[in-house]
């Protein structure tokens, strides 16, 4: 797909203020730091699009982006903060899981996790969450430049593996690197395949 035009087109509080659900929607998602940010801007080819959450946890807002003027990307918090209190993280989680049940348009939900890592018990727990509610989702793998790729492709088996203990079917995998600018095509060829309304 190429990217004409990616506009902001606002931030939500709550998933009732988010835009009217005229359009398809795709959403991403992911731990604070994983290298969403940085995977949204290379893939709409642009540098700064999605702002880089300087003091994590603060921005707990769900941005929406209209992309070639008919699907919203949309940027949502990242999750899993160690550092801000419980009741902001229940409220920030209510936020989260409110918009991913509630939104009728979303089409999918793109779980981002770091490549680098073993399964993580909080990534493991939302992706777990998403299959028992039969929300449609992929996972994706960032910052793939920073391992060999032999090692990438070993810790993408070992994730496989991992969610073989509790799925037998496995959502779709995307392997990106927003340095190199790989993968990014893959997940905008998915969007124009399923991006019918
Ligand atoms: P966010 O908090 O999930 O939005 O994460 P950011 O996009 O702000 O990225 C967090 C850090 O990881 C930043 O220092 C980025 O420069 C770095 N980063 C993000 N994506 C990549 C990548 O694909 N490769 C490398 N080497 N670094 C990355």
């Amino acid at each position: 797909m190429v990217i004409k035009t990616a506009e902001f087109v606002k931030s939500s509080g709550k998933w009732q203020e988010c835009p009217e659900p005229t359009m398809p929607e795709y959403a991403f998602i992911g731990r604070s730091n994983v290298g969403k940010s940085s995977l949204i801007n290379a893939m709409m080819n642009h540098k700064d699009l999605a702002k880089t959450s300087g003091t994590p946890g603060k921005t707990q807002l769900i941005n929406h982006f209209l992309v070639n003027e008919n699907w919203y990307l949309t940027d949502l918090p990242g999750y899993g903060y160690a550092k801000v209190s419980k009741s902001i993280r229940k409220d920030f989680e209510k936020l989260i899981t409110n918009y991913i049940l509630n939104r009728r348009n979303l089409v999918n939900l793109f779980v981002l996790v770091d490549s680098r890592h073993t399964p993580q018990k909080i990534d493991l727990e939302f992706i777990q969450w998403c299959g028992e509610s039969g929300i449609p989702f992929s996972i994706v793998f960032t910052k793939a430049d920073k391992l060999k790729p032999n090692v990438t492709i070993q810790n993408v088996e070992n994730y496989k593996n991992e969610l073989h203990k509790t799925w037998d079917d496995l959502p779709e995998l995307y392997v990106t690197s927003a340095e190199k600018k790989t993968g990014g095509d893959e997940i905008l060829n998915f969007i124009q395949i399923t991006n019918e309304f």
